[in-house]
C-alpha cells in the first residue's frame, strides 16, 4: 500500500512527513493494520518481529486520534526508552501536534501535560500519576501500550496490567493499541483486550540463524541443521563482517566477561576505525575510574561493552556511536536485548547463559528471539544472521533444537505474588476506585491475571485488606490519611509502615541508622556479599552502635542484613564526599550501580522524610537534609553551593575549602573561584 492512501484518513500533511522519513510503503504487517481497523476506534495488539514497523502503526493511530481531537498516552518499559519515543514523535510537531514526556520523580502529578496531544511515560510513571490525581489521565482516548509481552515480567508486569485496567476504568471509552514481541499467546492478550490481533512473523531483512561450534557452523533452514562451512574462531566470524562493511552485537554472560571480550576484540576492531576521539572524551567526561577507562580505550579503537554499570552519559554516547557506525562491535550483557533498539549484520551470542542473583542460567527463548531479532539492520544489510557459540557438536545440537526450532515462552501474568496485590490494592482504595470489597474483587476481575485463571484472588485479597487496616492505612476500604500518603509515594506498603514502626520509636537516630532504615525496607535494591567482603563485619563491629537493629550472628536473617549494612556503609560513604572511584573499587560496584542505589535511597529518604512530617516527628528536618545529601552526595556544609547549576560535589567542595560558601561569597571572590574553577564555569554560574 502506498502512503498516498492515507491521506483520506490524516491529511496530505501526514503524508508528506512519511515521505520526507522515507516511508514511502507501508510494511505488509502495518498494511494488515490498516485493514483491520487502524482508522476506526477498534482495539489492536500487534505481535511481530523487531523493527518491523511497531511503532510507526502507533504513530499513526496516535496522529488520526489528535486529529479527531482526541488525547494519547504512549507508555514504554524503561525511562531510556521513553526518550527515545519522545524525540522520534517529536518529528510531528511540525504539524502542530504537542509532544510530552514525563519520567521524573514521583509524588508529582504534571499538570502541564494536560496541554499534549501525546504523552510518552513509563508505565510506573503513569500509575504514580494516577495515584497523585493527575486529572489529564481522565481524559484520555487512546493508550498505546508498547512491549506489552512485559506483562510476564516478575518485577513489573503487575503494574503495567493493572495500568491497563484502572485506564479503562476511569475513561470507558478508551482505545487500546498494544504492541508486542512475537508471543505464541499474543491471541491471550488481544482477546483480553477485546482486541483485532495483527500476527506476522514478516521482516524488513531476512534473518538466518546458525548455531556454531570449534571449526563448525551450522545454518538452520526449513527445520534441519546443515553445515555451511568450517569456521575456524568466532573473531573469524566478526572480521569478515567488518570486512563486508557490517557491525556485530556480542551477547556474553556477565558484565565482566563482555568487558574482556570488548578488550579483546578491539585487537581487531582498531583496523575498521576512523577517528572515535571525541566519543572515547565523552565516555570519560562524568567518571575516570577503572571501568569508564577501559571503555574509553576500548572505544577508541572501535569496540565497547554495555551493562548496566554505564553510566547514563556513557550508554546514551555508545548507543549513538553504534547506531552511525563508529562502534564497530559492541559486546553487552542480556539486559540490552529487552532494553534499546540497536540494530547490527550479526549477533553473537557468545554464551546463551545469564548470570543472576549468583547462578547461571540458560536465558528464554523469548530473551533469544529479542538478541537474534537484533541482526539485520533494515535499509543497509541485505539480511541478518544470529549464531550461537557452543562447545561442541553435541551441545549444538541440543541448543539448536531448544532455541531455533523451539517456540517463544507464553506470557504469563505475575499479578497473584502478596506484594504486588498489596502494593496495588492500596493505590485502587486510595485512588476511589475501589471502595468495598466487591469493588476490588470486580477489578481485579479486569486484568490479565483474571483472564488467565479460573480462581478469583479472594482470599489473598481479604488477607491484603485487614493487613493494611492493621497498618493504618485503611478503614472500612477507605484510605486513611497516612495509607494515601504511601500511596501517593509510590513505595512498597510495607515500606511504609517500616517507617512509621522505626519513627514511633525513636525520637533521635544516627546518620548511619536512618541510612540502614531505609535499606531495610523491600524498595531499597541491596548490594550483595562478595568472598573479599570480610571487612564489613569488622565494620560492623565498630559501628554497631549506631545502629538501631542488628540480628544475632547465629539468626537466618544475618545474611541479608549484612547486604542491608554493607549497602547503607556505601550510602554513607556517597553523602561524605568520598570519591566515587574509591566507593565503587570498596563495594566492588561500577559507576552506574552506585547512581541507580543513590537514586532509589534519595526517594526512599523523601518517602521517609514525607512520612515523619505527616507524623509531625522531630526527624522530618534530619530526613530531608539527609534526602538532598544524597541527592548531591555532600556533606551538610556544602548544600547551599551544590543548589547552583553546573556546580557538582568536588567544585563545591574546592570552593567551601577557599571559604566560598554560598552564592554570595562567590560574587564577591569571583576571582578566587575562577581559578579554582575555571572561568567559563564561573561564569555559566552567575548567569
Ligand atoms: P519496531 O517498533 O517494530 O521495532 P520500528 O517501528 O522502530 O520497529 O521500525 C524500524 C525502522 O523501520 C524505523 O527506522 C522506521 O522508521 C522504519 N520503518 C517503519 N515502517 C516503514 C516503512 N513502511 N517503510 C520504510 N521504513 C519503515
Amino acid at each position: 500500500m502506498n502512503v498516498d492512501a492515507l491521506s483520506d484518513h490524516l491529511s496530505k500533511y501526514v503524508v508528506d512527513i512519511l515521505k520526507k522519513r522515507g516511508i514511502e510503503r507501508l510494511y505488509p504487517p502495518q498494511e494488515e493494520a490498516v485493514r483491520k481497523g487502524l482508522f476506526s476506534n477498534k482495539n489492536l495488539v500487534v505481535a511481530i518481529p523487531t523493527a518491523s514497523g511497531k511503532t510507526l502503526i502507533a504513530e499513526l493511530a496516535m496522529i488520526y486520534e489528535v486529529i479527531r481531537g482526541g488525547k494519547c498516552l504512549y507508555t514504554v518499559p524503561l525511562r531510556a526508552l521513553a526518550g527515545e519515543k519522545f524525540e522520534e514523535f517529536s518529528k510531528w510537531e511540525e504539524i502542530g501536534v504537542k509532544i510530552g514526556i514525563s519520567t521524573g520523580d514521583y509524588e508529582s502529578r504534571d499538570e502541564w501535560l494536560g496541554e499534549c496531544d501525546i504523552v510518552v511515560t513509563t508505565s510506573e510513571k503513569a500509575d504514580s500519576l494516577l495515584r497523585n490525581e493527575a486529572s489529564w489521565l481522565r481524559n484520555l482516548s487512546l493508550l498505546v501500550v508498547d512491549e506489552i509481552h512485559l506483562i510476564d515480567s516478575a518485577k513489573r508486569g503487575a503494574t503495567l496490567e493493572v495500568l491497563i485496567a484502572k485506564l479503562k476504568k476511569l475513561n470507558p471509552n478508551l482505545r487500546i493499541i498494544a504492541l508486542s514481541a512475537t508471543i505464541p499467546n499474543a491471541d491471550e492478550i488481544a482477546e483480553w483486550l477485546n482486541a483485532e490481533l495483527i500476527k506476522s512473523e514478516w521482516r524488513p531483512t531476512p534473518l538466518y540463524e546458525y548455531v556454531f561450534y570449534p571449526g563448525r557452523l551450522l545454518k538452520f533452514e526449513n527445520g534441519f541443521l546443515r553445515e555451511v562451512k568450517a569456521e575456524s574462531s568466532i573473531e573469524r566470524l566478526i572480521v569478515r563482517t567488518l570486512e563486508e562493511g557490517g557491525q556485530v552485537l556480542v551477547f556474553e554472560s556477565t558484565r565482566r566477561n563482555a568487558e574482556s571480550y570488548a578488550v579483546k576484540i578491539s585487537g581487531y576492531t582498531k583496523e575498521f576505525v576512523e577517528d572515535n576521539s571525541d566519543v572515547a572524551e565523552k565516555v570519560l567526561e562524568e567518571n575516570e575510574g577503572e571501568m569508564s577507562r577501559k571503555l574509553s580505550e576500548c572505544v577508541k579503537l572501535g569496540s565497547a561493552f554495555h551493562h548496566a554499570g554505564l553510566l547514563n552519559s556513557q550508554r546514551v554516547a555508545i548507543e549513538k556511536a553504534f547506531r552511525e557506525g563508529r562502534i564497530k562491535v559492541l559486546v553487552a550483557t542480556p539486559t540490552l536485548a529487552a532494553g534499546v533498539n540497536l540494530p547490527a549484520r550479526r549477533v553473537i551470542l557468545k554464551s546463551y547463559r545469564r548470570y543472576d542473583s549468583g547462578a547461571y542460567a540458560p536465558i528464554m527463548v523469548s530473551e533469544y528471539k529479542q538478541m537474534a531479532g537484533r541482526a539485520g539492520r533494515p535499509g543497509l544489510d541485505e539480511y541478518g544472521e544470529a549464531i550461537i557459540v557452543t562447545k561442541t557438536r553435541d551441545e549444538a545440537l541440543k541448543v539448536a533444537e531448544r532455541y531455533l526450532a523451539g517456540e517463544p515462552e507464553k506470557v504469563i501474568s505475575k499479578l497473584g505474588s502478596e506484594t504486588h496485590l498489596r502494593f496495588h490494592t492500596l493505590s485502587l482504595i486510595s485512588e476511589g476506585i475501589a471502595s468495598s470489597f466487591e469493588d476490588l474483587l470486580d477489578f481485579y476481575s479486569t486484568t490479565f491475571f483474571a483472564y488467565q485463571n479460573e480462581f478469583t484472588l479472594e482470599w489473598e485479597i481479604r488477607r491484603i485488606v485487614l493487613q493494611l487496616e492493621k497498618w493504618g492505612m485503611i478503614v472500612e476500604y477507605a484510605p486513611t490519611s497516612f495509607g494515601k500518603l504511601v500511596s501517593k509515594l509510590y513505595i512498597d506498603p510495607l515500606s511504609g509502615f517500616i517507617f512509621k514502626e522505626e519513627l514511633s520509636k525513636f525520637d533521635e537516630l544516627s546518620d548511619l541508622a536512618m541510612l540502614h532504615l531505609i535499606c531495610r525496607t523491600p524498595d531499597m535494591e541491596l548490594l550483595s556479599i562478595r568472598k573479599a567482603d570480610g571487612w564489613i563485619e569488622n565494620e560492623l563491629e565498630n559501628l554497631r552502635e549506631e545502629l538501631t537493629y542488628y540480628p544475632s550472628i547465629y539468626s537466618a536473617e544475618y545474611d541479608f542484613f549484612l547486604r542491608e549494612f554493607k549497602t547503607a556503609l556505601c550510602l554513607y560513604d556517597w553523602i561524605n564526599e568520598r570519591d566515587e572511584d574509591i566507593i565503587c573499587e570498596k563495594y566492588g560496584i561500577a559507576p552506574g550501580d552506585l547512581r541507580r542505589i543513590v537514586e532509589t535511597a534519595e526517594w526512599l529518604m523523601h518517602s521517609l522524610r514525607r512520612i515523619a512530617e505527616h507524623l509531625s516527628h522531630n526527624l522530618a528536618s534530619k530526613a530531608l537534609k539527609l534526602e538532598m545529601r544524597l541527592k548531591y552526595g555532600v556533606k551538610e556544609e556544602l548544600l547551599d553551593l551544590v543548589k547552583l547549576k553546573n556546580v557538582g560535589r568536588k567544585r563545591a567542595r574546592k570552593l567551601y575549602n577557599a571559604g566560598i560558601r554560598n552564592l554570595e561569597d562567590l560574587i564577591q571572590n569571583r576571582k578566587i573561584a575562577e581559578k579554582l574553577i575555571g572561568s567559563r564555569i564561573v561564569e555559566k554560574i552567575l548567569s
